[in-house]
């Protein structure tokens, strides 16, 4: 194949643009961005050599950073599954992650420096390369096709070229040819800081070549040792008293692409029938994807430290689809099919716990903390609602996560049905509601005067959402909940 140039995709010039005029202060992070993807490059790899043959075999899976002083660049190698001319064009030509779609279509609209801020928190993944960069060049042979590898460059200027090179085994090779001003990255020292703070989790070794003297005196020599900078022990597996809250948030971020501080932070394991761990994460924000369904990824399924699929939609509900994290079960095996994922008891074990878990940590919340609760309802509740019509199993639990405006919370979505029912003067034996287009409509209604007159508290269903769940939302406790205008109340003596 002779060398060919071509145009980024105009989605991922504009990125390349933010990414590269960027105000952003944590340039470091293209460090956490290219590991994470050579980690998740040997995952893939390992993974298909558990099932292929012409893979299987020992491999001392690993990521190597290298510097070049003379030549400025910083290399990150891994023996992951690599890339062949097509993945090449596909992955790094365009923007597969949907989330950082979505965002670039809402950015559209915004004022640009803003933006540049902005973008510090998302994973811009590969492209945050161009921020310490002028040229990157990967080279990279695919597993499986170990007949010619490809080597991609770009400026980030607008095109790529891609031509055919050389490389012994399968993998990547992301080098970066440091901008003017980036030499703090060809320091040693700086790079263990940042791995140290950003990738201590990666469960594959992350080695630098560090050399130090052997012998006395004259005898002395310089010896050269691959040194391993990470812990690598996952953090799901660690005791969790051990691991600290910045731990867990570089985690999440690493897995969310969201770097704010998650909402909740979940971490269990589970010992008796079924044993697994597990760590999962509410946000405190609503994911850019939350209401797109194609690419939409889920909880990372591991078997036994192993990767297995972040695709695995009957770990957790879609009403939790928000939630992020891993679960690492031991007792599935790890050539685990995709038949054996979808209907599995242990699956559905798994997920009964979680979600069990999960509207548990919820309630605590909500009880501690109501105000901090209410906010998150305000972003999640819609989808929360999803399963008042979908989980009856836990429709209780579901029930009382539910927060409502009403004709006693003046504005503020105060009223749990909980409270509602503590507030219930006596002689009120149902609980009532009011559908209506919006909070001013409901807090208009003429329908309100007779139970004003009363002292009865009425629910506002403003949401769009509220007059669909109504349907199944028909009981708490043994009170039945009924519409003000549906006729057939029961309002007590008068
Ligand atoms: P993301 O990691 O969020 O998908 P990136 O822009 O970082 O986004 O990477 C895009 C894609 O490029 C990845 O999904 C992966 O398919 C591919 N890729 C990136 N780095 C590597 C690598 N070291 N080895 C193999 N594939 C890679």
């Amino acid at each position: 194949m002779a060398k060919k140039t071509r145009k980024f995709k105009t989605e991922v010039q504009q990125l390349l643009d933010l990414v590269i005029h960027s105000l952003y202060s944590k340039k470091e992070i293209f460090l956490r961005e290219l590991l994470s993807n050579a980690s998740d490059a040997i995952d893939r790899a390992r993974f298909e050599s558990l099932t292929d043959a012409e893979l299987v075999g020992d491999h001392d899976w690993k990521i190597k950073i290298s510097v070049d002083e003379e030549a400025r660049t910083l290399t990150i190698s891994d023996n992951g599954i690599g890339m062949n001319a097509d993945e090449l064009d596909s992955n790094i030509g365009t923007i597969a992650n949907s989330g950082t779609r979505a965002f670039l279509e809402n950015l559209k609209s915004a004022d640009k420096t803003s933006d540049a801020e902005f973008i510090g928190q998302f994973g811009v993944g590969f492209y945050a390369s161009f921020m310490v960069a002028d040229l990157v060049e990967v080279i990279t042979l695919r597993a499986g096709e170990n007949e010619t590898a490809y080597r991609w460059r770009s400026k980030g200027d607008g095109q790529y070229t891609v031509e055919e090179t050389e490389r012994e085994t399968s993998g990547s090779d992301i080098i970066l040819h440091l901008r003017e001003d980036e030499d703090e990255f060809l320091n040693d020292s700086r790079i263990r800081t940042v791995v140290g703070q950003y990738s201590n989790y990666i469960t594959h070794p992350i080695v630098i070549d560090a050399t130090r003297s052997e012998g006395e005196g004259d005898d002395a020599v310089e010896v050269s040792e691959e040194e391993t900078l990470n812990s690598m022990k996952a953090i799901w597996k660690r005791d969790k008293k051990d691991v600290t809250k910045e731990e867990y948030k570089e985690f999440y971020s690493h897995i969310s692409h969201d770097f704010n501080e998650p909402f909740e932070t979940i971490h269990f394991s589970a010992e008796g029938a079924t044993e697994f761990q597990a760590l999962l994460f509410v946000p405190a924000q609503a994911p850019f994807d939350m209401y797109y369904r194609e690419g939409h990824k889920g909880l990372q399924l591991y078997v036994k430290n192993v990767f297995i699929t972040d695709n695995c939609k009957e770990l957790i509900p879609e009403y939790l689809r928000f939630v992020k994290g891993v679960i690492d079960s031991s007792d599935l095996p790890l050539n685990v099919s995709r038949e054996v994922l979808q209907d599995d008891v242990l699956m559905r074990r798994i997920r009964k716990s979680i979600v069990g878990k999960i509207l548990g940590a919820l309630k605590t919340r909500q009880k501690k903390k109501p105000d901090e609760y209410r906010t998150f309802f305000e972003i999640f509740g819609r989808v929360i609602k999803e399963g008042i019509n979908s989980d009856f199993e836990n429709a209780d639990k579901l029930k009382d996560l539910l927060v409502f405006h009403s004709s006693k919370s003046e504005g503020q979505l105060t009223a749990t049905l909980k409270e509602y029912v503590e507030r219930m003067p006596e002689g009120q034996k149902e609980i009532y509601y009011l559908t209506a287009e919006n909070l001013e409509a409901a807090q208009h209604s003429p329908l309100l005067e007779t139970f004003k007159d009363k002292d009865y508290e009425v629910l506002f269903f403003v949401d769009p959402v509220d007059e669909w769940i109504s349907q199944s939302l028909t009981q708490y406790g043994d009170k039945d909940i009924k519409p003000i205008d549906g006729g057939d109340l029961d309002l007590g003596a008068e």
